[in-house]
């Protein structure tokens, strides 16, 4: 197993576990090793506490490759992103109260920022002022059809960052971990303040 790319998995988790994004075991990382495999975290661990013996390695439809761990049952977005774009290197799923929250309130198929400096922490954005457009789905257990919808949409429009799902939360990418991690951040950053101007009765 790739140590370096085991190490930043379980890197991110303590950071994200320390920021409350993933409680109770929800939520699940992954890194790609090359075009026909990644590593991802096995279902039911705490976030916070990965080691090495929780990851495993996975081809590009999700199944283990040579380990009896079960990998997470999302694996099959995660492995779907890296098949869709080449330059994708890694992926965080979360489930942080914002992403749950605003992904409900939200209408439609698309959920929209702007306004925010922090918009600049998502790669190729340089301004306040444009418009941030996160792909939004329903949420489901069914993960080929959802996986299916993924691509249905990166068809009609390839899609930077990130994606919501409804009342569940949040898959942020990047070319590799430290973009990934990156993105995330940025995007719980604006989460918290949408929400936070919800609350306060300003949108
Ligand atoms: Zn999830």
């Amino acid at each position: 197993m790739n140590r370096t790319l085991s190490q930043s998995i379980i890197d991110a988790g303590r950071w994200i576990d320390s920021q409350g994004w993933c409680p109770a075991t929800g939520g699940n990382f992954s890194a790609r090793i090359d075009q026909q495999s990644a590593l991802v975290t096995a279902s039911g661990r705490h976030k916070g506490q990965l080691t090495p013996q929780d990851l495993l390695q996975v081809d590009m439809q999700g199944q283990p490759i040579d380990s009896p761990l079960k990998p997470s049952a999302e694996t099959l977005l995660h492995t779907r992103l890296y098949q869709l774009d080449p330059q994708i290197g890694a992926v965080l799923h979360t489930h942080s109260v914002a992403s749950t929250v605003l992904s409900r309130l939200a209408k439609g198929e698309w959920f929209t920022l702007e306004g925010y400096e922090m918009q600049k922490s998502l790669a190729g954005n340089h301004s306040h002022a444009a418009e941030i457009r996160l792909a939004l789905f329903d949420n489901t257990q069914d993960m080929a059809a959802l996986a299916d919808r993924l691509s249905e949409r990166w068809q009609q429009q390839p899609l930077a960052w990130g994606f919501l799902v409804r009342g569940h939360g949040l898959y942020a990418w990047g070319q590799d971990m430290a973009q990934a991690r990156r993105h995330l951040e940025g995007l719980e950053f604006l989460f918290a303040c949408e929400l936070e101007m919800k609350r306060l009765g300003a949108n």
